[in-house]
């Protein structure tokens, strides 16, 4: 099992050791800022365990995909874009663009936002 907290730049972010600003948390899930942001909110919401995206995502992970849910809209409401709306975006491999093989859902809002595709 690789020791992915040397390699993956999310699994260091998550155990701390890049400084980064966490605006919301739970137990096993982390949310901070998009060093690019794409839109006037635009949040990575992460696991604290290393899993390479959603299609990874199994019965290993019980809770997980849900804890995830918690913390973005956690965001959205903390952020203001709850009632103005959002979206919630997760890619997983090549052709979906997928940068950071660490699954992470995006947060966007704050502006009209465009097309998905
Ligand atoms: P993906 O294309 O994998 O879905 O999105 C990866 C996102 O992670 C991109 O929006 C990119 O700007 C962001 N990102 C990459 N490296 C870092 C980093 O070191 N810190 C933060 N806060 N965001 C990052
Ligand atoms: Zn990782």
């Amino acid at each position: 099992m690789p020791d992915y907290v040397d390699t993956c730049i999310f699994c260091k972010i998550a155990a701390g050791e890049i400084d980064t600003e966490f605006v919301a948390q739970s137990e096993n899930v982390v949310a901070f800022n998009d060093i690019q942001a794409q839109a006037p909110v635009h949040v990575l919401v992460i696991p604290k365990v290393h899993v390479d995206s959603v299609h990874q995502l199994g019965t290993d992970h019980e809770g997980i995909w849900q804890e995830m849910l918690d913390v973005a809209q956690d965001v959205a409401n903390s952020t203001g874009v709850a009632e103005s709306g959002y979206r919630l975006v997760t890619n997983a491999g090549p052709d979906s663009g997928q940068e950071v093989p660490h699954l992470h859902v995006h947060v966007l809002g704050g502006k009209k936002l465009g097309g998905i595709a």
